[in-house]
């Protein structure tokens, strides 16, 4: 059935949102309710994720924070007119580039990092002077229940609100004609939010998954390297859209990195990590048991065990993985960390571009004619070289996928402009006009080829 929205589209049609002050101040109250729920946080990302104190302030908390006071502290700059020169054939003129809200932004998000990707887009939403409603993910069921206190017991509910539900829910939003759509999840949602977003032509930005490779070199520094792909993949329990997937190794450092990564494993979690406090569960069974199918006995040199009653399965390492093995067809989206031995570089950068384009790519190597060779043959989303996920932590670069990981960029700037229209404004000057453009055109072709040239 569909859901209303009229109310909404009421208010950003009143201009209310639009000015700096207002932007400036719902940013002000957003990050206060943020600051107050901080411990309600972080209880439903235990409830719905097993996810520890830390991990939740660090990779949500923290993060949201940072996101206001950035936009904060740039909104300003965003918000100027941006001038731009103008060309001989329109002189004289002032041309420049005004960023205008879109209207109503529906955002919809997934339930691996619940606040972080509900608010981040709002955050951007409100920033850009939009509207927005939030649909969130009834996976992660205390989290959506605790945004949908948040918000819309303290924002007008005519400007900003949490509607919650499942497809039905999602699919009487999707009947309205929203000015953008902006959704976080899997590629296969995406493709069905793509199709829906056609019939009113309705911009979007799909922020997707896939699988996120890593080459480990022979000239890698192989200890740093093991423990930051260890890092990478178990925050969250590897339910991190950029999470390393697989590991493409250097037969000659292959064992010296898996030995590596075992003790890393240990360091960070000790000798049986599903008893740690810091190591997280997988979000429900059907996960669990998805995730557990992809282990092949075979293969496991670290791990394997898992307990269902907990939801917790052991980081596996899993060797000599080959591109037909079940766990190589999808997004793991948990904690097994597949290695392909490998010896040809162009081996692995065939076997790569013929895959879907990756959301991101890491790459361990001391050579940087192998950084530059993989960066230019090898189209993906965004990286970090020598390290994991980091790429996601810098707002001056942008972020997003490519085909099939995804369409359109955020963070910064990038994001300002996404929820943005980039409205394109000549003003022409009245003091003169230049009569070789109107007709009748006989005798001015020649001068107009002149100025033209
Ligand atoms: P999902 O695609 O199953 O769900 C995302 C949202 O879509 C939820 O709000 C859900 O209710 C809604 N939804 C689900 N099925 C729908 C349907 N048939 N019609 C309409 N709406 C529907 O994704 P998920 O399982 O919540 O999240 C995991 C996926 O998200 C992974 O693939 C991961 O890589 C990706 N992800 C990407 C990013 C990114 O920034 N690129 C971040 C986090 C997660």
């Amino acid at each position: 059935m569909k859901i209303n929205i009229e109310n909404i589209k009421k208010l950003f049609n009143s201009n209310a949102t639009k000015s700096y002050s207002y932007r400036v101040a719902m940013l002000d109250k957003l990050y206060n309710i943020i600051k107050q729920n901080e411990q309600e946080i972080i209880d439903a990302l235990n409830d719905d994720l097993g996810k520890s104190e830390t991990e939740a302030y660090i990779t949500e908390i923290a993060a949201m924070k940072s996101e206001i006071k950035y936009y904060k502290s740039n909104l300003k700059k965003f918000m100027q007119p941006e001038r731009v020169s103008t060309t001989k054939t329109i002189f004289p003129a002032k041309s420049y580039i005004l960023r205008e809200p879109k209207g109503v932004v529906l955002i919809i998000s997934p339930w691996n990092y619940p606040f972080y990707l509900s608010i981040t887009p709002l955050i951007l939403a409100i920033a850009t002077g939009n509207c927005a409603i939030i649909k969130p993910s009834e996976i992660s069921k205390k989290s959506t229940l605790l945004l949908e206190k948040m918000i819309n017991e303290s924002f007008d509910n005519n400007y900003i609100k949490v509607v919650s539900g499942g497809v039905e829910t999602t699919n009487g939003l999707l009947e309205n004609r929203f000015d953008h759509i902006f959704f976080t999840g899997s590629t296969t949602v995406g493709r069905i939010i793509m199709q829906k977003a056609a019939t009113h032509l309705t911009p979007i930005t799909l922020e997707l998954g896939g699988k996120s490779p890593v080459i480990v070199d022979h000239t890698a520094d192989i200890k740093l390297a093991a423990k930051r792909i260890v890092w990478g993949k178990l925050l969250n329990a590897g339910q991190t859209c950029i999470a390393p997937d697989y590991v493409y190794a250097h037969l000659s450092i292959k064992d010296e990195l898996i030995k590596a990564m075992i003790s890393t494993i240990h360091a960070f979690y000790l000798e049986n990590p599903i008893e740690h406090i810091d190591y997280q569960r997988v979000v429900n069974e059907k996960h669990f048991n998805r995730i557990i199918e992809l282990i092949k006995k075979e293969n496991v040199v670290y791990g394997g065990n898992y307990d269902i009653n907990t939801l917790k399965i052991e980081p596996t390492i899993l060797d000599n993985v080959t591109l037909d093995d079940k766990v190589m067809q999808d997004e793991i989206f948990g904690p097994l960390m597949p290695i392909l031995p490998y010896n040809d570089l162009t081996e692995v950068i065939n076997n790569i571009k013929n895959g879907e384009k990756p959301l991101s790519l890491y790459i361990f190597t001391n050579d940087e004619a192998i950084k530059k060779r993989i960066n230019n043959e090898v189209s993906f989303g965004g990286g970090t070289i020598n390290d994991t996920l980091q790429h996601l932590l810098n707002d001056n670069l942008p972020f997003g996928g490519i085909g099939n990981s995804g369409i359109g960029k955020y963070h910064g700037r990038f994001g300002f402009d996404e929820l943005s229209n980039l409205k394109s404004i000549v003003d022409k000057s009245t003091k003169f006009d230049i009569f070789l453009r109107y007709p009748p055109y006989k005798g001015k072709l020649k001068f107009l080829k002149l100025f033209l040239k």
